[in-house]
C-alpha cells in the first residue's frame, strides 16, 4: 500500500498542479480558435475543406483531453484546500507519491485505475 503524503510532498504537488494548470490554461486558449466550426463558404478548395475538418476534430479531440486534465487539476487543487488530496476517489487509500509525481491530478490509486481501465 502506498504511503500518505508529507508535507513538504504536498507543497511539491501543489506547486506542479498550479504550473500544470497554466500550461494547460495556455495550449486551450491557444487552440481555442482552431475548434471553430470550418465555415463551408470559405473559397477554400474542397480537398482544403476536408483538411480543415479534419484537422478541427483533432483540435477538438485534443482539447477534451486538455479540458479533462484541467478539470481533474482543479478538483485536485480543492483537494488539497478541503481535505483529501492524495487520496483515491474509489478506495480512499493513499494515491501515493511516486504516482503523484508523475501525475499530481491523478483521481485513483493504481489499483482503482487499473480496476477501471479494464
Ligand atoms: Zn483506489
Amino acid at each position: 500500500m502506498a504511503e500518505e503524503l508529507t508535507s513538504e510532498q504536498v507543497v511539491e504537488l501543489r506547486a506542479a498542479l498550479l504550473v500544470e494548470r497554466s500550461r494547460l490554461e495556455e495550449l486551450l486558449n491557444l487552440s481555442a480558435d482552431g475548434s471553430l466550426p470550418v465555415k463551408l463558404d470559405t473559397s477554400i478548395g474542397r480537398l482544403s475543406r476536408m483538411d480543415a475538418i479534419q484537422q478541427q476534430e483533432m483540435t477538438r479531440a485534443s482539447r477534451l483531453t486538455l479540458d479533462t486534465k484541467r478539470r481533474q487539476i482543479e478538483a485536485s487543487l480543492v483537494a488539497l484546500e478541503k481535505g483529501g488530496f492524495g487520496e483515491c476517489r474509489l478506495c480512499d487509500e493513499p494515491i501515493g507519491y511516486a504516482r503523484l509525481k508523475a501525475r499530481p491530478e491523478a483521481p485513483f490509486c493504481l489499483r482503482c485505475q487499473d480496476a477501471r481501465e479494464r
